[in-house]
């Protein structure tokens, strides 16, 4: 067996050790006789799992009382519908638009109401975030929606919006759990899972429970109240049980490893690594401008297409995977996420190195 340094933006690399204990799972968990796939989610075994895996979650993020946890379907997309059919209760909110996934969620909002852009980054392909210090918040706005960490663009924000007293919401999913957050500091926020936590399948939303409300669209479909969720333990039906599972186990990954704290001292140990690297390279750099960049995703170029491409070639038969960047903006995209072990991107680094040297000489 051979695995990879896999740094796909997601689905994504997961800890070994998960992947492991799994596997050690698979066919009888724990005296059921059963794989978890094959278990029953009203079943007491079932019911344990998802416990736990709240309770861990809870403790990682020092989960206020005032906020509940959901586990939800239909992955992040869904969450741009969700979003303004539960929470537009004036049908006015405002979008900061940093990157695709911010831009689809700010035109889905636009079948609901009205989504005011009030900030972009667009006239330079996404590569800053804007200062949002003091932004044009409408008057009635229900609420100010950001995306935390741009996957495809690598940039990140380092200082939430001064939202001016309105909910802030937020898509977290490419930096969910990769440094400790203040959960207060959101009405709403939610991941994806298959970025930084386990498989594709499962989103998990952290709603403070004054947004938790009747008083939704009143087309808005049963499975997209979160009240749905809320009121029945994420079981109102058959939940992603088996991605539910995987993501209990890497909380408790996170947990023995030390917490949120110890894992962005790792990750940002590893980010410097490369953007040091990038920093001093005479064929590689870096996209994003330096304040704004994630620790999660770095997008970077040689400014030649055909080098970009021989580069993306060499690297896979040296057995580093999906360094290819977004296909909407090229070049390449190293997503360094929680389960990248250093080893992996000092390998891509020093690969790097020989890359350039072969190529510069
Ligand atoms: C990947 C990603 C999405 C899209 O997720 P889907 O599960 O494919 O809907 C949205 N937002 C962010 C920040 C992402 O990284």
């Amino acid at each position: 067996m051979k695995r990879v340094y896999n740094f796909s933006a997601g689905p994504a690399v997961l800890p070994e050790e998960v992947l492991k204990e799994a596997q050690a799972e698979m066919l009888d968990y724990r005296g059921t006789g059963m794989s978890v796939m094959e278990m029953s989610h009203r079943s007491k075994a079932y019911q344990t799992i998802i416990d736990e895996a709240e309770a861990d979650l809870r403790t990682l993020l020092s989960i206020p009382e005032n906020y509940k946890v959901m586990f939800m379907q239909g992955g992040a997309h869904l969450q741009f519908s969700m979003v303004p059919m539960n929470f537009m209760k004036n049908g006015v909110a405002d979008y900061i638009v940093t990157g695709q996934w911010a831009k689809r969620a700010y035109q889905e909002a636009q079948k609901y109401g009205t989504a005011n852009k009030i900030a972009t980054s667009e006239d330079k392909t996404f590569s800053y975030i804007p200062d949002v210090s003091n932004l044009p918040i409408s008057e009635n706005a229900d609420y100010v929606y950001i995306c935390e960490n741009n996957t495809i663009y690598g940039t990140k924000y380092w200082n939430l919006p001064n939202t001016k007293g309105k909910n802030l919401v937020a898509d977290l999913s490419s930096c969910f759990l990769s440094e400790p957050i203040d959960v207060q500091k959101y009405a709403y926020l939610y991941a994806g899972a298959q970025k930084n936590v386990g498989p594709a399948g499962v989103v998990i939303g952290i709603i403070r429970d004054d947004m938790v409300t009747e008083d939704v669209m009143p087309f808005t479909p049963t499975m997209c109240k979160f009240t749905t969720y809320t009121e029945n333990g994420s079981m109102y039906n058959t939940p992603p049980c088996y991605c539910i599972y995987i993501c209990g186990k890497v909380f408790k990954w996170l947990l023995n490893m030390g917490g949120l704290k110890e894992m962005e001292r790792r990750n940002r140990e590893k980010a410097a690594i490369l953007y040091d690297f990038l920093d001093n390279s005479k064929l590689f750099k870096g996209t994003v401008v330096k304040e704004d960049r994630s620790i999660m995703n770095v997008p970077f170029i040689t400014g030649d297409l055909d080098m970009d491409a021989k580069f993306i070639a060499e690297s896979k038969a040296a057995g580093f995977e999906n360094l290819k960047g977004h296909r909407s903006v090229g070049g390449m995209r190293a997503s360094i996420y929680n389960a990248m072990p250093k080893e992996g991107v000092e390998a891509l680094v020093a690969f790097m190195e020989k890359f350039e040297k072969s190529v510069l000489k």
